[in-house]
Protein backbone atom coordinates (compact mmCIF):
# COMPACT_ATOMS: atom_id res chain seq x y z
CA UNK A 1 0.00 0.00 0.00
CA UNK A 2 1.57 3.11 -0.68
CA UNK A 3 1.64 6.04 1.51
CA UNK A 4 -0.23 9.40 1.01
CA UNK A 5 0.77 12.47 -0.27
CA UNK A 6 0.07 15.19 1.55
CA UNK A 7 0.75 18.48 0.29
CA UNK A 8 0.81 21.34 2.74
CA UNK A 9 1.65 24.64 1.03
CA UNK A 10 0.22 27.55 4.21
CA UNK A 11 -0.55 25.98 7.80
CA UNK A 12 -4.31 25.64 8.63
CA UNK A 13 -4.96 28.61 10.48
CA UNK A 14 -6.92 28.84 13.60
CA UNK A 15 -8.92 31.66 13.19
CA UNK A 16 -12.33 32.72 13.48
CA UNK A 17 -12.51 36.03 12.32
CA UNK A 18 -13.59 35.57 8.48
CA UNK A 19 -16.86 34.76 8.80
CA UNK A 20 -18.72 35.90 5.80
CA UNK A 21 -20.75 39.13 6.00
CA UNK A 22 -23.45 38.26 3.00
CA UNK A 23 -25.25 35.15 4.87
CA UNK A 24 -28.32 35.84 6.74
CA UNK A 25 -28.10 32.68 9.33
CA UNK A 26 -27.21 33.69 12.85
CA UNK A 27 -26.18 31.18 15.66
CA UNK A 28 -29.10 30.51 18.39
CA UNK A 29 -27.49 33.66 20.66
CA UNK A 30 -28.33 36.10 17.45
CA UNK A 31 -25.12 37.83 17.68
CA UNK A 32 -22.49 36.53 15.29
CA UNK A 33 -23.26 35.69 11.94
CA UNK A 34 -22.65 31.60 11.62
CA UNK A 35 -19.16 30.79 9.23
CA UNK A 36 -20.81 29.21 6.35
CA UNK A 37 -18.51 26.28 5.17
CA UNK A 38 -19.03 23.85 2.85
CA UNK A 39 -18.27 20.43 1.96
CA UNK A 40 -18.62 18.83 -1.36
CA UNK A 41 -18.48 15.14 -1.51
CA UNK A 42 -18.38 13.24 -5.07
CA UNK A 43 -19.29 10.40 -5.58
CA UNK A 44 -18.39 8.50 -8.97
CA UNK A 45 -20.32 7.29 -11.39
CA UNK A 46 -23.67 6.49 -9.58
CA UNK A 47 -27.01 5.66 -11.56
CA UNK A 48 -29.89 7.73 -9.76
CA UNK A 49 -32.29 4.60 -10.19
CA UNK A 50 -30.04 2.24 -8.19
CA UNK A 51 -29.59 4.78 -5.77
CA UNK A 52 -32.98 5.32 -5.16
CA UNK A 53 -33.57 1.32 -4.85
CA UNK A 54 -30.67 1.38 -2.56
CA UNK A 55 -30.77 1.44 1.42
CA UNK A 56 -29.08 4.67 1.89
CA UNK A 57 -30.23 6.41 5.26
CA UNK A 58 -27.53 9.12 5.67
CA UNK A 59 -27.71 10.23 1.82
CA UNK A 60 -31.38 9.81 2.02
CA UNK A 61 -32.09 11.90 5.76
CA UNK A 62 -29.85 14.45 3.45
CA UNK A 63 -31.56 14.55 0.63
CA UNK A 64 -35.23 14.43 2.53
CA UNK A 65 -34.13 17.42 4.66
CA UNK A 66 -32.49 19.38 2.06
CA UNK A 67 -32.40 20.34 -2.09
CA UNK A 68 -32.61 17.15 -3.51
CA UNK A 69 -33.13 16.16 -7.30
CA UNK A 70 -32.16 12.93 -9.08
CA UNK A 71 -33.36 14.54 -12.47
CA UNK A 72 -30.17 16.52 -12.70
CA UNK A 73 -28.35 17.00 -16.04
CA UNK A 74 -24.60 16.72 -17.51
CA UNK A 75 -24.38 18.43 -20.22
CA UNK A 76 -20.80 17.40 -21.02
CA UNK A 77 -19.64 13.38 -22.49
CA UNK A 78 -20.18 10.85 -19.81
CA UNK A 79 -16.82 10.56 -18.87
CA UNK A 80 -15.60 11.18 -15.53
CA UNK A 81 -12.62 13.75 -16.68
CA UNK A 82 -15.15 16.23 -18.03
CA UNK A 83 -17.46 15.62 -15.55
CA UNK A 84 -15.74 16.35 -12.30
CA UNK A 85 -13.92 19.01 -14.24
CA UNK A 86 -17.14 20.52 -14.93
CA UNK A 87 -18.63 19.93 -11.34
CA UNK A 88 -15.76 21.38 -9.37
CA UNK A 89 -15.36 24.22 -11.98
CA UNK A 90 -19.04 25.53 -12.55
CA UNK A 91 -17.94 25.58 -16.28
CA UNK A 92 -17.80 22.88 -19.52
CA UNK A 93 -15.60 21.56 -21.74
CA UNK A 94 -16.02 24.29 -24.19
CA UNK A 95 -14.15 26.43 -21.72
CA UNK A 96 -11.70 24.01 -19.37
CA UNK A 97 -10.97 21.69 -22.92
CA UNK A 98 -11.17 18.23 -21.25
CA UNK A 99 -13.34 16.04 -23.01
CA UNK A 100 -12.12 12.73 -21.78
CA UNK A 101 -9.62 10.97 -19.37
CA UNK A 102 -6.68 13.04 -20.74
CA UNK A 103 -6.45 15.78 -18.93
CA UNK A 104 -3.47 17.76 -21.09
CA UNK A 105 -4.37 20.29 -22.80
CA UNK A 106 -6.78 21.42 -20.24
CA UNK A 107 -7.37 25.51 -19.51
CA UNK A 108 -7.34 24.92 -15.61
CA UNK A 109 -5.15 28.09 -15.79
CA UNK A 110 -8.11 30.40 -16.59
CA UNK A 111 -10.74 27.95 -15.18
CA UNK A 112 -9.54 26.20 -11.81
CA UNK A 113 -11.56 24.25 -9.39
CA UNK A 114 -13.48 25.89 -6.89
CA UNK A 115 -11.27 24.96 -4.36
CA UNK A 116 -8.51 26.82 -5.91
CA UNK A 117 -10.89 29.45 -7.29
CA UNK A 118 -11.75 30.35 -3.08
CA UNK A 119 -7.36 30.41 -2.89
CA UNK A 120 -7.11 33.25 -5.04
CA UNK A 121 -10.33 35.16 -4.05
CA UNK A 122 -10.04 34.86 -0.09
CA UNK A 123 -6.77 33.34 0.40
CA UNK A 124 -7.43 33.44 4.22
CA UNK A 125 -9.94 30.97 3.76
CA UNK A 126 -8.41 27.21 4.54
CA UNK A 127 -9.13 24.66 1.93
CA UNK A 128 -9.14 20.85 1.77
CA UNK A 129 -9.30 17.79 -0.75
CA UNK A 130 -8.72 14.48 -0.36
CA UNK A 131 -9.26 12.21 -4.02
CA UNK A 132 -8.02 8.84 -5.11
CA UNK A 133 -8.44 8.87 -8.93
CA UNK A 134 -4.82 10.45 -9.67
CA UNK A 135 -5.83 12.34 -12.69
CA UNK A 136 -7.52 14.55 -9.86
CA UNK A 137 -4.69 15.43 -7.27
CA UNK A 138 -1.49 14.27 -9.33
CA UNK A 139 0.26 15.18 -12.71
CA UNK A 140 -1.52 11.65 -13.54
CA UNK A 141 -2.50 11.81 -17.98
CA UNK A 142 -2.15 15.78 -17.47
CA UNK A 143 -3.34 16.26 -14.30
CA UNK A 144 -4.37 17.73 -11.50
CA UNK A 145 -7.76 18.80 -11.71
CA UNK A 146 -6.99 20.15 -8.20
CA UNK A 147 -4.33 22.51 -7.71
CA UNK A 148 -1.11 22.88 -5.73
CA UNK A 149 -2.76 26.24 -4.83
CA UNK A 150 -4.91 24.58 -2.07
CA UNK A 151 -3.81 24.43 1.42
CA UNK A 152 -3.96 21.01 2.40
CA UNK A 153 -4.75 17.97 -0.45
CA UNK A 154 -4.15 14.63 0.02
CA UNK A 155 -3.42 11.74 -2.33
CA UNK A 156 -4.07 8.27 -1.97
CA UNK A 157 -3.80 5.82 -5.46
CA UNK A 158 -7.13 4.00 -5.91
CA UNK A 159 -4.90 2.59 -8.47
CA UNK A 160 -3.14 0.83 -6.93
CA UNK A 161 -4.16 0.16 -3.76
CA UNK A 162 -8.33 -0.76 -4.99
CA UNK A 163 -10.82 1.67 -4.57
CA UNK A 164 -12.24 0.04 -1.86
CA UNK A 165 -9.18 0.63 0.63
CA UNK A 166 -8.32 3.83 -1.03
CA UNK A 167 -11.70 5.08 -0.71
CA UNK A 168 -11.54 4.29 3.17
CA UNK A 169 -8.52 5.77 3.65
CA UNK A 170 -9.50 9.09 1.52
CA UNK A 171 -12.50 9.52 4.02
CA UNK A 172 -10.59 8.73 7.28
CA UNK A 173 -7.89 11.13 6.38
CA UNK A 174 -10.78 13.57 5.24
CA UNK A 175 -12.44 13.33 8.58
CA UNK A 176 -9.50 13.67 10.80
CA UNK A 177 -9.01 17.28 8.54
CA UNK A 178 -12.83 18.26 8.78
CA UNK A 179 -12.93 16.95 12.65
CA UNK A 180 -9.68 19.08 13.84
CA UNK A 181 -8.67 21.59 11.59
CA UNK A 182 -10.23 24.63 10.37
CA UNK A 183 -11.29 23.76 7.34
CA UNK A 184 -13.61 26.13 5.32
CA UNK A 185 -14.26 24.40 2.18
CA UNK A 186 -13.77 20.72 1.29
CA UNK A 187 -14.05 18.53 -1.38
CA UNK A 188 -13.96 13.99 -0.85
CA UNK A 189 -13.87 11.97 -3.86
CA UNK A 190 -14.70 8.48 -4.08
CA UNK A 191 -14.23 6.18 -6.69
CA UNK A 192 -15.53 2.39 -5.56
CA UNK A 193 -18.96 3.32 -6.86
CA UNK A 194 -17.94 3.35 -10.61
CA UNK A 195 -15.10 1.13 -10.44
CA UNK A 196 -18.18 -2.10 -9.37
CA UNK A 197 -20.41 -0.68 -11.97
CA UNK A 198 -17.40 -1.10 -14.45
CA UNK A 199 -16.82 -4.97 -13.16
CA UNK A 200 -20.31 -5.86 -13.07
CA UNK A 201 -23.47 -4.04 -14.18
CA UNK A 202 -25.62 -1.42 -13.39
CA UNK A 203 -28.06 -3.79 -11.80
CA UNK A 204 -25.84 -6.13 -10.02
CA UNK A 205 -26.20 -6.69 -6.15
CA UNK A 206 -22.83 -5.38 -6.18
CA UNK A 207 -23.09 -1.98 -7.71
CA UNK A 208 -25.89 -1.27 -5.38
CA UNK A 209 -23.84 -2.74 -2.18
CA UNK A 210 -21.14 -0.49 -3.41
CA UNK A 211 -23.59 2.47 -3.22
CA UNK A 212 -24.89 1.48 0.21
CA UNK A 213 -21.50 1.29 1.01
CA UNK A 214 -20.46 4.63 0.12
CA UNK A 215 -23.59 5.93 2.12
CA UNK A 216 -22.01 4.71 5.37
CA UNK A 217 -18.49 6.46 4.36
CA UNK A 218 -20.61 9.75 3.81
CA UNK A 219 -22.11 9.20 7.14
CA UNK A 220 -18.75 9.21 8.73
CA UNK A 221 -17.79 12.41 7.50
CA UNK A 222 -21.11 14.16 8.47
CA UNK A 223 -20.14 12.78 12.09
CA UNK A 224 -16.61 14.12 11.83
CA UNK A 225 -18.53 17.84 10.76
CA UNK A 226 -20.31 17.14 14.08
CA UNK A 227 -17.73 16.65 16.19
CA UNK A 228 -16.38 19.62 15.51
CA UNK A 229 -15.98 21.80 18.54
CA UNK A 230 -17.09 24.74 16.21
CA UNK A 231 -19.99 23.22 14.95
CA UNK A 232 -22.48 25.16 17.08
CA UNK A 233 -21.17 28.55 15.23
CA UNK A 234 -20.80 27.06 11.59
CA UNK A 235 -23.33 26.98 8.59
CA UNK A 236 -22.19 23.79 6.80
CA UNK A 237 -23.31 23.72 3.30
CA UNK A 238 -23.02 19.75 2.24
CA UNK A 239 -23.15 19.13 -1.70
CA UNK A 240 -23.33 15.74 -3.60
CA UNK A 241 -23.65 14.93 -6.59
CA UNK A 242 -21.95 12.63 -9.39
CA UNK A 243 -20.06 13.21 -12.81
CA UNK A 244 -22.54 10.54 -14.98
CA UNK A 245 -24.59 8.33 -14.81
CA UNK A 246 -24.28 4.87 -16.59
CA UNK A 247 -26.02 2.33 -19.20
CA UNK A 248 -27.46 -0.85 -18.45
CA UNK A 249 -24.27 -3.04 -19.51
CA UNK A 250 -22.31 -0.98 -16.65
CA UNK A 251 -20.66 1.43 -18.77
CA UNK A 252 -21.24 5.01 -19.38
CA UNK A 253 -19.77 7.94 -22.02
CA UNK A 254 -22.22 7.60 -24.45
CA UNK A 255 -25.69 10.07 -24.36
CA UNK A 256 -28.95 8.11 -22.86
CA UNK A 257 -30.98 9.36 -20.27
CA UNK A 258 -29.51 7.07 -17.93
CA UNK A 259 -26.00 8.05 -18.49
CA UNK A 260 -27.03 11.61 -18.69
CA UNK A 261 -28.96 11.95 -15.63
CA UNK A 262 -27.19 12.72 -12.14
CA UNK A 263 -28.58 13.65 -8.96
CA UNK A 264 -28.20 17.19 -6.98
CA UNK A 265 -27.78 17.35 -3.46
CA UNK A 266 -27.51 20.23 -1.07
CA UNK A 267 -28.40 20.38 2.72
CA UNK A 268 -27.46 22.58 5.55
CA UNK A 269 -28.78 25.71 7.36
CA UNK A 270 -29.13 27.60 4.13
CA UNK A 271 -30.56 25.39 1.89
CA UNK A 272 -34.39 26.05 0.83
CA UNK A 273 -35.50 22.30 1.17
CA UNK A 274 -37.38 20.98 -0.96
CA UNK A 275 -37.55 19.38 -4.66
CA UNK A 276 -37.89 21.46 -7.94
CA UNK A 277 -39.19 21.09 -11.65
CA UNK A 278 -36.33 22.60 -12.98
CA UNK A 279 -33.66 20.22 -12.95
CA UNK A 280 -30.02 21.18 -12.34
CA UNK A 281 -27.43 21.23 -14.32
CA UNK A 282 -23.68 19.53 -13.26
CA UNK A 283 -21.85 23.35 -13.26
CA UNK A 284 -24.13 24.67 -10.78
CA UNK A 285 -22.62 22.38 -7.98
CA UNK A 286 -19.28 24.48 -8.17
CA UNK A 287 -21.25 27.65 -8.19
CA UNK A 288 -23.48 26.81 -5.40
CA UNK A 289 -20.54 26.25 -2.86
CA UNK A 290 -18.71 29.40 -4.15
CA UNK A 291 -22.12 31.27 -3.82
CA UNK A 292 -22.00 30.20 -0.08
CA UNK A 293 -18.74 31.80 0.94
CA UNK A 294 -19.85 34.85 -0.23
CA UNK A 295 -18.56 34.37 -3.85
CA UNK A 296 -19.62 35.54 -7.26
CA UNK A 297 -19.72 34.29 -9.31
CA UNK A 298 -18.18 36.80 -10.66
CA UNK A 299 -19.29 37.26 -14.43
CA UNK A 300 -15.88 37.79 -15.44
CA UNK A 301 -15.02 34.50 -14.14
CA UNK A 302 -16.84 32.95 -17.17
CA UNK A 303 -18.50 30.42 -15.06
CA UNK A 304 -21.67 28.70 -16.48
CA UNK A 305 -23.50 27.52 -13.15
CA UNK A 306 -26.31 28.97 -11.45
CA UNK A 307 -26.99 28.64 -7.78
CA UNK A 308 -29.11 26.14 -7.24
CA UNK A 309 -31.37 25.36 -3.54
CA UNK A 310 -29.98 28.23 -1.29
CA UNK A 311 -32.40 30.35 0.34
CA UNK A 312 -32.17 34.19 -1.09
ZN1 LIG B 1 -16.79 8.75 -13.53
Amino acid sequence: MSSPRIRRLALLAVSFAAASACRPAMSAAQDTPLRTKVLLIGLDGVRVDILAAAQTPVIDSLASAGFFSDEAKTRVRTVSGPGWSSMVIGARTDRHLVDSNDFSGNDYATYPDFLTRIERERPELNTLAVVDWPPLGTTDSGGPLFSDEIDVRIDFDGELDGYRLADSLSVEAAAKQLRETDVDAAFVYLGEIDVVGHETNSRSPQYRAAIEWADTRVGLLLQALRDRPTYADEDWLILMSTDHGRNDAGGHGGTSPSEKTIFFLASGPSVEPGRTDCPPEIVDVAVTALAHLGLGPDPAWGLQGEVRGLKQ
